[in-house]
């Protein structure tokens, strides 16, 4: 950097943040000098995305210094915000400038890395269910996009599975997934490449807090409850007999919704509608399970774990105060919170759920006690 804060520079100190809303953002607008001015961040997820969405409303420049690697988001122009109690990603702006410092990264606290190392890890779930979006006609589907995050992925998991694991080891490969994933998102201009149904199930658990006045759980800790009962689903997959889907009217997928995640209740219905319209001209169910099963293999529930728990990354469904209801909401509900195809909406038209729901949970070992 150089050089401190000069005497023209105004330097704002927000303290501690919880969860990016309008209220923190209409706090940086009032405190921001009037004129033109270069945005300096410095911080992690929850200001580099509030960097993004005043930079983009002010159209000035904008640098982030990350004080920790415990997202996806830097490069992205891609912010996450909650809005009339839903949590919605919203286009905003790049920073121009993205100051990694691997000194200020590796000296984090280990659960903020820990965080990082799941919303990585997440990327092989999303890059699946990007193909499916893709076959039911999602056109940000990017093939050397989808290449270059696989491969980004390949150093982080040969960290975590080596027998003399240590978290320097992981740690440039850490950095390197997740810058992956950010720019993967710039290029499909979409958060598909690094977002699918477990993503939806972390923001399900992020829109329960908030309702709840809870303080939010780390992003990374709620998208590893959300990639290890996808992980169970792909698994259960692969084992039972498809049939045919069990009718569910549209009215009933709103109240299951609704009595699920109540913040959803005002956006619901429209969701719904645009799902149930998709899903009368998504291709047949049978051709989508067969480009799933074309891609590369996702984690196994026993691998996915062993990676969590060696990078620290809690497990279990009551560490984020989460019961077997929440979950059985989200394997019935989690496909309703996005106009998005994901390995859920799979999941529903060959049978699977709701009918197997049970097992997927008791698969995913989310609520095991020891
Ligand atoms: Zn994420």
């Amino acid at each position: 950097m150089g050089r401190g804060p000069r005497g023209d520079d105004a330097v704002i100190d927000l303290g501690p943040v919880g969860r990016l809303d309008d209220a923190l953002v209409a706090e940086l607008r009032q405190r921001l000098p009037p004129g033109p001015l270069h945005l300096v961040l410095v911080g992690g997820g929850t200001l580099n995305d509030l960097g993004k969405l005043i930079a983009a409303e002010r159209g000035c420049t904008l640098s982030l210094v990350a004080t920790c690697a415990s997202m996806n988001g830097w490069l992205s122009s891609n912010a996450s915000v909650v809005r009339a109690g839903n949590k919605l990603s919203v286009e905003a702006k790049s920073p121009e400038f993205v100051v990694l410092d691997d000194d200020l990264l590796r000296s984090a606290p280990m659960r903020l890395t820990a965080a990082g190392v799941a919303d990585a890890l997440a990327g092989a779930f999303a890059l699946r269910d990007w193909e499916l979006a893709a076959c039911a006609g999602d056109p940000s589907f990017d093939a050397v996009v989808c290449d270059a995050v696989a491969r980004s992925l390949e150093p982080l998991t040969r960290a975590l599975d080596g027998t003399s694991f240590s978290v320097d080891s992981m740690h440039s490969a850490l950095i390197e997934a997740l810058l992956t994933g950010g720019l993967a998102m710039n290029a499909a201009r979409s958060s598909a490449p690094a977002s699918g149904g477990e993503h939806l199930v972390a923001h399900a658990i992020d829109l329960r807090e908030f309702a709840a006045h809870e303080r939010p759980s780390l992003h990374g800790f709620a998208v590893a409850i959300g990639c290890l009962l996808v992980a169970a689903l792909w698994e259960i997959m692969d084992e039972v007999a498809f049939t045919a889907p069990t009718a569910i009217t549209p009215s009933s997928r709103i109240d299951a919704l609704c009595t699920w995640l109540p913040p959803m209740a005002h956006a619901s219905a429209a969701i719904v509608d645009k799902k149930c319209a998709r899903e009368a001209t998504t291709l047949a169910a049978a051709n989508v399970w067969e480009r799933a099963t074309n891609t590369p293999a996702v984690p196994s529930v026993a691998t996915l774990r062993a990676r969590l728990l060696r990078a620290e990354v809690p497990t279990r469904a009551a560490s984020l105060g989460l019961d077997e209801a929440f979950l059985m909401g989200a394997l019935a509900s989690a496909r309703d919170l996005r106009d998005r195809y994901t390995v859920f909406d799979l999941a529903f038209a060959l049978g699977v759920l709701p009918v197997h729901s049970a097992r997927v949970i008791e698969r995913s070992g989310l609520l095991d006690h020891v």
